[in-house]
Formats: C-alpha cells, sequence, structure tokens
C-alpha cells in the first residue's frame, strides 16, 4: 500500500512532498533536500546546546584537515554559530606533513574558508617539531596514527592558543565516536573511555564535538546537498590503523542491526555515570620537561619525543 511518502512509487519528503533525497531514523520519514539540510543542522544545534558547547564571547578553533567532517563541521558552524553572542570561528589546519595526502587536503581548506570568508591559520609539525611525520615514522609506520593522533593534538593546542581560541571543536562524528569506544574496549582500555569525556579542566583548552551524534553517512550528503563534496586522497597510513578495521566491522554491524553505534555511545555514558563518583587527580600536574598540563610526570607529547630518541 502507497502513502503520501511514496506517490507513484517515487518516495517523498513526508514534510512539503517533494522527490526525497533520503530516509531518516527518528522518527523514521522521508526527506527532501531542504528538509534534510534543516533536520541535519537542527540535530547539531540540538547537541550543541545539550551539551552547552558553546557561550557567547567563545572563539571557536575549527579543526580543519580540509576531509569531509572537517568540512561539514565548518559549514554547519558558520550557519550555527551566529545564534550566540560575540561568537567567532577560527578554522585551524595541521599540516603533518604526510607526502601525496596533505597538499591536496590544505588546497580544499583553503579554497572553503576563502570562499566562506573565515579566518584561517595552518601549522606544520616541521615548524612545531622540526620533522615533518613522513620523516618521524621511517621504521615505526605501524604506529603511525597513535604517533601522528598525540602529535596533532599538541599542534592543535598551540595553534588554538595562539590565535586566541577559547575551544577546539573537531570534526568527530557518529560513527567516529563509536569506532573509539570499540577500540578502547578492544585494547583493554576502559579508562581512557571516561579520560575523553568533554569536561572543563583547569588548564586544558575544552574540545567540543558537535558532529559527535552525527552519522557519516548523513555527513556525505550534507556536504554533496551543500555543493561541497569533493574527492580526496586517503592518507597512506590509513591501511595500518586499527580503526580501518573496527570501521569495516562496525559498519556492517550498523547495516545488518541499526542502532548498534548509538548503543555504543550510550555505553560510554553509562560507563560514565557510573564513574562520576571516582576522584580523579585533584590537582593537574605539570610536565616536568616543557610545562603542559597533564596528569603524570611527562605529558604525552614529551614521553613520545623521549621514545623516538
Ligand atoms: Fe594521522 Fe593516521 Fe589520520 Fe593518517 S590516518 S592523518 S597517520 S591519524
Ligand atoms: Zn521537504
Amino acid at each position: 500500500m502507497s502513502g503520501p511518502g511514496d506517490l507513484a512509487g517515487v518516495a517523498r519528503c513526508v514534510l512539503c512532498g517533494k522527490p526525497a533525497v533520503t530516509r531518516v531514523r527518528d522518527p523514521d520519514r522521508h526527506l527532501c533536500d531542504d528538509h534534510f539540510i534543516q533536520f541535519f543542522e537542527e540535530g547539531v544545534l540540538r547537541t550543541i546546546t545539550a551539551g552547552k558547547m558553546v557561550r557567547p564571547g567563545d572563539r571557536i578553533a575549527i579543526a580543519l584537515s580540509g576531509g569531509k567532517d572537517s568540512t561539514a563541521l565548518l559549514l554547519v558552524l558558520t550557519r550555527l554559530l551566529p545564534a550566540w553572542d560575540d561568537v567567532h570561528p577560527v578554522a585551524i589546519t595541521i599540516d603533518e606533513g604526510i607526502a601525496g595526502y596533505r597538499q591536496e587536503t590544505l588546497r580544499a581548506a583553503r579554497e572553503l574558508t576563502s570562499r566562506h570568508k573565515i579566518e584561517h591559520h595552518i601549522v606544520s609539525f616541521e615548524e612545531l617539531f622540526n620533522r615533518d611525520l613522513d620523516q618521524i615514522l621511517v621504521g615505526r609506520e605501524q604506529r603511525a596514527c597513535t604517533i601522528c593522533g598525540i602529535l596533532r593534538k599538541k599542534a592543535l593546542v598551540v595553534a588554538a592558543e595562539r590565535y586566541g581560541a577559547t575551544k577546539i571543536a573537531t570534526g568527530h562524528n557518529l560513527d567516529d565516536e563509536a569506532q573509539s569506544v570499540l577500540m578502547n574496549a578492544l585494547r583493554g582500555d576502559l579508562p581512557r573511555l571516561i579520560r575523553n569525556a568533554a569536561r572543563e579542566k583547569p588548564g586544558f583548552l575544552l574540545r567540543i564535538k558537535p558532529l559527535c551524534l552525527t552519522p557519516e553517512r548523513e555527513i556525505a550528503l550534507y556536504l554533496m546537498l551543500r555543493d561541497a563534496w569533493t574527492e580526496l586522497p586517503e592518507c597512506p597510513y590509513t591501511r595500518f590503523a586499527l580503526r580501518a578495521e573496527v570501521r569495516g566491522m562496525l559498519s556492517t554491524l550498523e547495516y545488518r542491526h541499526p542502532g548498534t553505534m548509538l548503543h555504543l555511545i550510550d555505553a560510554k555514558k553509562k560507563i560514565e555515570r557510573y564513574c562520576a563518583g571516582v576522584p580523579g587527580p585533584s590537582v593537574i600536574r605539570r610536565c616536568q620537561e616543557c610545562g603542559d598540563p597533564c596528569s603524570g610526570e611527562f605529558c604525552q607529547v614529551c614521553r613520545l619525543r623521549h621514545s623516538l630518541g
């Protein structure tokens, strides 16, 4: 039996009757291009508001790799942030120095920010750590993403502070977050689940993830509908990452058992709630080498520097 949603076999938007471009969940319905964009942006706004991610006066450093997630983040934030008083974005791109990959994404990031007139700064590993990632990784390719992740996090903080940001916004989406929960569980690193929770701590620049409840496939569609879809090369180190295997596994599970990813995020939230009363380190310590805030004797970056020699 057909209903107003699928006249003459063509699925129609339940809100306006135009041809639908997708079917979304919660509630399950077909939406046209304009109503999908509205649905997408309202969803991100709800995530920001519920998480109290933005305050008047904030200067938000958008971590813009030039890839799909960060491009969508920049597009949606430029529409949503004017709702708050005196909140301004600044885009920051970290150039790790990955041959055959980073140049293309840098170009995409430059084009995007100039098209939307967003202040944009590029900071490189070479400048901050005296070597680019390709040089650092010779003989250590298997640890590429761990090393890259630690250094990139540090680079982002340095850049955000340099350009006067009060917060760092990253493009992590629902799929990324669910993958992280599963990866931490697979590594037996449950405490990390809780450590990563976004909360304000003295001495740390708060990181916010406005797309953390947005599925990757909706981000792809949003980019296409906003005419911002570009095919970019994939980082050559992706093949060494556990994440790549977990991504494939979770996508299959989500397809066969819709809601799997949200269940993983719910599980993480429950663990956070159970641990809410567990006292953490009451005093933030300073790294003995560089003075950065950290929880141990040395920060992650200095520990990594020691191990790299
Ligand atoms: Fe860095 Fe790994 Fe991402 Fe490549 S895939 S940019 S090495 S984290
Ligand atoms: Zn519609």
